[in-house]
Formats: structure tokens, C-alpha cells, sequence
């Protein structure tokens, strides 16, 4: 038995921190800026590293190891009675600045939102929040990252709103040889964001305006397809693939393949149904091995997130 001198330290663990300051990116996103003692530990993988946002009650905060950063604060938090849980909601780390102690999240602010769009809509600056986040102390601090391109250097990347934070750290830390291809769908032409793109990164924001969610990321995906079946045919898979039939109403879809070898990776996240349709659409009709490509449902329309 390792003593706990020697235990391996938790990927994640929860941090205690303070808004300080939040700005209006676009009609339907808001940049939030935390600040805080223990961000001096705050992993810096970014990509599309996962966090996870603990909103307050009225009560304000259950004890849930929080005081001490304790890893264990998932098994701590469902140890509580339900009523004392505070609700909490998966994020992105969009900007990380540990020397500052500053974290930058940007929220999707949505209709219909639940606590953690409407806190985000009424946040103001010296209101407290819990964010448990990567710990970089933790040899396992880069857990939270979905982002396993492997060897390639050509790569598609696709998604809603919800997605475009984790978008656009990633295209940010592209290498600037790399090709990509990128598609964001989002509410208005006004949410459009400023992203620093290399050369060889086309970023084409999608406004949806009008049309119904993920209609206008499936039709341009599927024109890019189109236009790149040579590239498409080299990363087929070798053999004939079966696609499990997901229910995503009922089951969660997700699947980040590790890194591996090959010209070409393909990421796509945002709205479940959407998401399944595009890797329906790339892995069944146009062969693409499984293994290169990432799909993950951010968010299920219609429902809150599932947190047990
Ligand atoms: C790994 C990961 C990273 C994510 N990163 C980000 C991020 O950086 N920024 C971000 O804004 N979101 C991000 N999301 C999505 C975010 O977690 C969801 O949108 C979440 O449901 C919002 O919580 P809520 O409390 O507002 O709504 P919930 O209580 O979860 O849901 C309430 C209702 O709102 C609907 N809803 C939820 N999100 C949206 C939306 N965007 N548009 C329209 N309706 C919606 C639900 O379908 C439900 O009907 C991420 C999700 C994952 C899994």
C-alpha cells in the first residue's frame, strides 16, 4: 500500500474563485474571467479541456472538499443529501494564466438556460464560484483533453456554439504547417468571435439564424466532404466498420479514439443529435476509420446536463 506521502494526486480538484471581470462577446456569448489563490495550480493543457462549474444555492456551498481541494469531491458531493448538492455543468478552459491566477470561460448564454447559462447571464464581478479543474501537480492533469490528433497534419474540425470555446483554444495551438478545415455553427452572424488562425486554417463561423439547430453544420460538412474525397479515401478504414445505433436521449455520445497514426483527425462536438448525424455522415458514408475521428455530445436538446 502507497503511504499518502506518495499517493498519486488527483487529476482534478476544486478551486475556489471570484469573477473579475465580464464582458459581452456577442449577442449570445459572455466571457467571464475568474480569478483565485490556487489557480498558481491550475492545469494548462487547454485544448479542450473539460471543467467542471459548481453553481451556488441559496445556501450558497455544501461542504464538498472545496476548503482542502480535495480529488475525491464527486464521491464527496454525492455523499450530500440531494437538496444541499449545488448543481454543476461541464465547461471549457478558454484561457488559463496561472502566474495571473486568472481562468477565462466563455458561456453560451441560451433560451430555457438552467443554472449555469442563467448564472453566467446575471454573473458580476466579486461573485463567488466553484470550478473543479485539472490539477498540474497531478501526472494525470491532461485527462480532461479530447484532443488526440496522433501524426496527422490535416485535420476537420466542427461544431455549435457550445463548442467554439474549445475550437478555437485548439486551432490557436495548431501547428502552423498543419491544414485544417474549420466550421462553427452559432446563433447570429454577430456571434462570430475573433480566433488567431494560422495561414493554413480556413474558420468558417456558420450563423444559424432561422434554421433549425445543426442544419447549417451538417450541410457544410457535407459539401466538405464533397470537395476532399481523395483525402476522405485515404482515411478510410481498412475494413468494412459496424456503427453502433446511439440513443442519444438515453446514452451519452462520446467517443475520443487516442492518439494514433494517420494524415487525417477529425473532431466534432456540440448538440447530440447533431453530432451524430455529422459522424453518421463521415464514419458510414464516407468510410472514415473510426479512429480518427472524435465525436462528443456537449449538450442534448431538451434536456439538463446528466450529473449523476
Ligand atoms: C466537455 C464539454 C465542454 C463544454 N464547454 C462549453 C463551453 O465552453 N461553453 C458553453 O457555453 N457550453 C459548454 N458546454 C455545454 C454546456 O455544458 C451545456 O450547454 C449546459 O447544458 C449548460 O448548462 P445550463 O445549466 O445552462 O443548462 P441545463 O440545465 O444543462 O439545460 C437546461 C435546458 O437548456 C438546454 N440547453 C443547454 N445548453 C444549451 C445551448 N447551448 N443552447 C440551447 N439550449 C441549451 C437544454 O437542452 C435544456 O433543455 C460544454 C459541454 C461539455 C460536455
Amino acid at each position: 500500500m502507497p503511504s499518502s506521502s506518495t499517493a498519486v494526486r488527483p487529476a482534478y480538484r476544486p478551486y475556489a474563485v471570484t469573477v473579475s471581470s465580464v464582458t459581452r462577446l456577442s449577442p449570445h456569448f459572455t466571457r467571464i474571467v475568474l480569478t483565485g489563490e490556487d489557480l498558481e495550480w491550475f492545469g494548462t493543457g487547454r485544448l479542450d479541456q473539460r471543467i467542471k462549474v459548481v453553481l451556488p444555492l441559496e445556501h450558497g456551498y455544501a461542504d464538498f472538499g472545496q476548503e482542502d481541494g480535495a480529488g475525491d469531491w464527486y464521491d464527496r458531493w454525492r455523499a450530500l443529501p440531494s437538496a444541499e448538492r449545488n448543481p454543476f455543468r461541464t465547461y471549457t478552459v478558454r484561457r488559463i494564466d496561472p502566474a495571473a491566477r486568472e481562468l477565462t470561460v466563455d458561456f453560451v448564454v441560451h433560451h430555457d438556460a438552467g443554472p449555469a447559462g442563467s448564472w453566467a447571464d446575471a454573473a458580476s464581478i466579486g461573485d463567488q464560484l466553484i470550478v473543479v479543474g485539472p490539477d498540474e501537480r497531478s501526472p494525470h492533469s491532461r485527462s480532461g483533453i479530447d484532443w488526440h490528433p496522433g501524426s496527422a497534419r490535416r485535420f476537420l474540425l466542427a461544431g455549435d456554439e457550445t463548442a467554439a470555446p474549445a475550437i478555437c483554444a485548439i486551432v490557436e495551438s495548431l501547428d502552423p504547417r498543419c491544414e485544417a478545415d474549420v466550421f462553427i455553427e452559432v446563433p447570429t452572424a454577430a456571434d462570430a468571435l475573433p480566433i488567431a488562425a494560422g495561414s493554413a486554417t480556413r474558420v468558417t463561423w456558420l450563423p444559424r439564424e432561422d434554421a433549425p439547430h445543426g442544419e447549417t453544420l451538417i450541410a457544410a460538412v457535407s459539401g466538405w466532404s464533397q470537395q476532399h474525397d481523395e483525402l476522405l479515401t485515404r482515411a478510410a478504414a481498412p475494413r468494412p466498420q459496424a456503427l453502433e445505433e446511439i440513443d442519444v436521449d438515453r446514452e451519452l455520445l462520446w467517443d475520443s479514439p487516442g492518439d494514433g497514426d494517420g494524415e487525417f483527425y477529425a473532431w466534432m462536438a456540440g448538440e447530440a443529435a447533431t453530432i451524430k448525424a455529422l459522424r453518421r455522415h463521415l464514419v458510414s458514408g464516407c468510410g472514415v476509420d473510426r479512429k480518427r475521428v472524435a465525436f462528443m455530445g456537449y449538450w442534448r436538446n431538451g434536456q439538463a446536463e446528466r450529473t449523476e
